[in-house]
């Protein structure tokens, strides 16, 4: 049973279009909880990087309550 594995590949293949920049293509509505921004690395996880990148701003605004 190839077929399954064919239709993962073809969707791997969509996930892949997207400008280098990665983030521009995101939800409309999307922003990250923590700066309240819209197309930016942290504004939408679906990747780890973006991951990372979400991480960071949390820490960030975290850190700017903490002073
Ligand atoms: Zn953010």
């Amino acid at each position: 049973m190839n077929h399954r594995k064919h239709k993962q590949a073809e969707n791997q293949k969509r996930k892949k279009m997207y400008t280098p920049e990665g983030y521009i293509k995101d939800p409309p509505d999307e922003v990250c909880p923590f700066c309240g921004k819209k197309e930016k690395p942290c504004s939408y996880v679906n990747s780890l990087s973006r991951a990372w990148a979400r991480q960071a701003c949390k820490q960030k605004v975290d850190n700017k309550k903490n002073i």
